[in-house]
This record gives C-alpha cells, sequence and structure tokens, in this order.
C-alpha cells in the first residue's frame, strides 16, 4: 500500500515526498480513507504511530475540495498541552506547503496579542489547547460556525489533565453537523463514553 493508493491529490503526495514519507503507516492505511468519505472515526493510538498525518492530510484533502469559506476555521483539533498543539501544526505546516490552506495553533501560558493578530488574517485549521480557545470565543475573537470538521487528539490525557468539562462547554459551541475525529491512546469507560457523546456511526480503527 503506497500514499497514491489512498487517493490523494498530487499537491499532498508531492508534499509526503519532500518530507521523504515512503509509504503511509498501519493507521494511515485505515485512517485516511474513511476520513476523505467524511465518516465519523475512533482511532485508537498512541503517539509515534503516525496518526497526526492520520488525520491531518485527509482534512487538508477535503478541505481543499470544498474550499467554500477561505480562511474561515473548517477545522478545530483540540489537544492537551501546548508541545502537542505545536507538533501537529507542524504536522499541518508540512502537509500543506502546496496548497492554500491556512493553518495556526493557539495555546495559553503566553501573551494573547500575537495569536490573535493572526487570528485576524484569518485561518482555516485551527490547532487548539482547550482553555485558550474557550477564552479566545468568549471574548469573540474566534467563531465557529463555519466549522465542519472537530478532532478531540490525545482524549485520555484531555481527561487526566481535567479539560472533560472545557471539552463539553466547547462542543456545545460548534456546529451540529459535522464530521468527527477522536483519538486515544487507551479507551477506559468515560473515555469510550464521550466518545459515544460525539461520534456519529464511527468507524473503529486501532493499531
Ligand atoms: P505521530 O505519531 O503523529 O506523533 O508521528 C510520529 C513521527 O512519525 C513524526 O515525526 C512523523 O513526522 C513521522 N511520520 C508520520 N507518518 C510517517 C510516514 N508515513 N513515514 C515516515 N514517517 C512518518
Amino acid at each position: 500500500m503506497n500514499f497514491e493508493q489512498l487517493g490523494l491529490i498530487k499537491p499532498i503526495l508531492d508534499a509526503l515526498k519532500t518530507k521523504g514519507y515512503e509509504q503511509p503507516t498501519p493507521i494511515q492505511q485505515k485512517a485516511i480513507p474513511p476520513i476523505l468519505e467524511g465518516k465519523d472515526l475512533l482511532g485508537s493510538a498512541q503517539t509515534g504511530t503516525g496518526k497526526t498525518a492520520a488525520f491531518a492530510i485527509p482534512i487538508l484533502q477535503n478541505l481543499t475540495n470544498k474550499d467554500v469559506s477561505r480562511n474561515q476555521i473548517k477545522a478545530l483539533i483540540l489537544t492537551p498541552t501546548r508541545e502537542l498543539a505545536i507538533q501537529i501544526q507542524d504536522n499541518f505546516q508540512d502537509y500543506s506547503t502546496n496548497l492554500k490552506l491556512k493553518s495556526m495553533v493557539i495555546f495559553g501560558g503566553v501573551k494573547q496579542h500575537q495569536q490573535e493578530q493572526q487570528l485576524k488574517r484569518g485561518v482555516d485549521i485551527l490547532i487548539a489547547t482547550p482553555g485558550r480557545l474557550l477564552d479566545f470565543i468568549s471574548q469573540g475573537i474566534i467563531k465557529l460556525h463555519h466549522l465542519e470538521i472537530f478532532v478531540l487528539d490525545e482524549a485520555d490525557r484531555m481527561l487526566d489533565m481535567g479539560f472533560v468539562h472545557d471539552v463539553k462547554r466547547i462542543l456545545k459551541l460548534i456546529p451540529a453537523k459535522r464530521q468527527n475525529l477522536f483519538f486515544s491512546a487507551t479507551m477506559p469507560k468515560e473515555i469510550a463514553k464521550l466518545a459515544s457523546e460525539i461520534l456519529v456511526n464511527p468507524v473503529r480503527v486501532e493499531v
């Protein structure tokens, strides 16, 4: 199985070649096709498996194919820590070098001015930690009414770090009709319950 066989468009294939990726990892082989079809997905995968590319690549392709509201937030990736948020943003940057989509990252613990200025210039894909996102939403700086794709990354760590309440608040603020992708390294009961509240007929992928 190679990336061409997954049905990816040339600008993305070229970016993957530049990165030196020769073939998709197991999670990418299993997750990319259903995500491209617009399905919800429940993925059990650890960091290091290539799970970030498994959602970033098909999100970029889907948004490229129906890029109607340019520079409005159409995909939101929630992740528990600043470090993970930055890594995810690096992935999106790498795979979108030949595309017109803009991605950016916001997280707490730093002044908001620079993030706010960047948001004002418009963004298609937002990677965020929950607290800073809620801050920006409550200030009216971020609006999510164009959102089409919602990703919850490292859901088990979200729970451990006490972010589940914030996640639930965010879910109430985004359009009900959307594609949902949910990733967790482990699936304890509470996480399975949260997944069942978010996902609609999900494809299940385990690696
Ligand atoms: P992740 O699990 O998303 O944190 O990815 C772990 C590492 O694997 C990152 O450094 C990625 O750049 C790299 N990676 C992801 N997909 C591939 C691939 N298909 N081939 C080679 N490296 C990859």
